[in-house]
């Protein structure tokens, strides 16, 4: 492909951009957003949105093929697009991946174990749901949730609410039961037009507020646990037909054994530790897999820690710049609020 399109133009399509830049490929992002990460990279924008109909026509004629940096474009564009340009990855991965019933639902289907799940349309559902899980569970809006956003744990049947349901909006929501969980991970994979599939190490994710902290690899955990993961991946990757970069998160149990959380079709914030640890990043990974190139290696030539700089920790780069074998990747945002993800470091060990 000479040019890629990209719809969103957050901090993923800017490292998209750049990678495609790398390897001589243009890009076109699709934002709506006049000023965005991606716009300083990027060869072009269309400021149009996510489901304008003449906008996705432009961008089917502009590009050899189109993809995507977040998981909520709405399906109906992507299959607009599809009658013309091949969308990699296939909108099916983004019809399971924006609702949380369908998700969990595909997953089991792929043989892979999820929390237990119960559909929650009214506080009455809720009510039921809580007995049958002992008062004790996640509850989460199906759709459009992220960094935690959407979501109110009971840890204990005192925490129950009878109006726990109108807190969330009264949409429709997923009750999940609570799993205590020794440490979570999440795997990067890709695959390629082919059905070529690579798996980059698991990495350990810590979250504060319900935000990605940091990632480091290796994750503490045996072989047999990265196989699953592994294995999970490549089950959901074929399943879908799937071409591009998957992130899929899970709970690791006390016994080493897995429970998926969540996937999201797309480079994952657990994985940009691969461009510092890595020949060939997730990044580069995607834009090989959806131009139709071959797969990179995947391998890992150090240990990491992947921090992200949320808000106010943009203050700490004239350190981080100071700290050798720290590699400082900032999304040039001009403005930090608290929770805005403004750059990540990654620091060799
Ligand atoms: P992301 O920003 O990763 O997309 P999200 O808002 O989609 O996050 P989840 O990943 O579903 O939300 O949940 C956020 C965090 O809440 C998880 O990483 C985990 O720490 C905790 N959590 C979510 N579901 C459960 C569960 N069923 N049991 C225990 N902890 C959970
Ligand atoms: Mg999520
Ligand atoms: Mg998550």
């Amino acid at each position: 492909a000479k040019t890629i399109g990209i719809i969103g133009g957050g901090q993923l399509g800017r490292m998209l951009a750049m990678a495609a830049a790398r390897l001589g490929i243009r890009t076109i992002i699709l934002e709506p957003q006049p000023e965005c990460p991606a716009d300083q990279v990027a060869n072009a924008q269309i400021v149009a949105a996510y489901d304008d109909p003449e906008a996705l026509a432009e961008l089917a004629r502009r590009c050899d093929v189109v993809t995507y940096e977040f998981e909520n474009v709405p399906v109906s564009a992507a299959e607009l697009l599809v009658q013309s340009v091949p969308v990699f990855p296939p909108p099916k991965a983004l019809e399971v991946s924006q609702d949380r019933l369908v998700e969990k639902r595909f997953i089991n289907a792929c043989g892979i174990p999820t929390a237990p799940f119960e559909a929650i349309d009214s506080q009455a559902d809720l009510d039921a749901a809580l007995d049958a899980f002992d008062g004790i569970g996640v509850l989460k809006t199906r759709r459009l949730g992220y960094d935690g956003k959407g979501q109110r744990m009971f840890r204990s049947p005192a925490e129950r609410r009878e109006d726990a349901f109108a807190e969330l909006g009264s949409v429709p929501q997923l009750l999940e039961g609570l799993i205590a969980f020794e440490r979570e991970i999440s795997i990067i994979a890709a695959r390629a037009q082919d059905g070529t599939i690579v798996c980059y190490d698991p990495a350990e994710n810590i979250h504060r507020n319900g935000i990605l902290h940091t990632s480091t690899v290796p994750a503490a955990i045996n072989e047999s646990t990265a196989d699953q993961a592994r294995r999970a991946a490549r089950a959901i990757l074929d399943r879908l037909d799937y071409v591009g970069v998957i992130g899929v998160e899970f709970f690791v149990l006390g016994d080493g054994q897995l429970v998926a959380n969540e996937m999201a079709p797309r480079v994952h914030n657990s994985g940009h530790w691969t461009e510092a640890a890595c020949v060939i990043s997730q990044f580069e990974q995607h834009i090989r897999a959806v131009a139709g190139l071959c797969l990179g290696d995947p391998r890992r030539h150090s240990d990491c820690v992947m921090q992200n700089l949320i808000g106010d920790d943009i203050e700490a780069v004239p350190a981080w710049l100071n700290t050798p074998d720290v590699l400082v990747h900032l999304y040039g945002k001009e403005e930090s609020r608290p929770g805005r993800k403004m750059g990540h470091v990654t620091e060799l060990r």
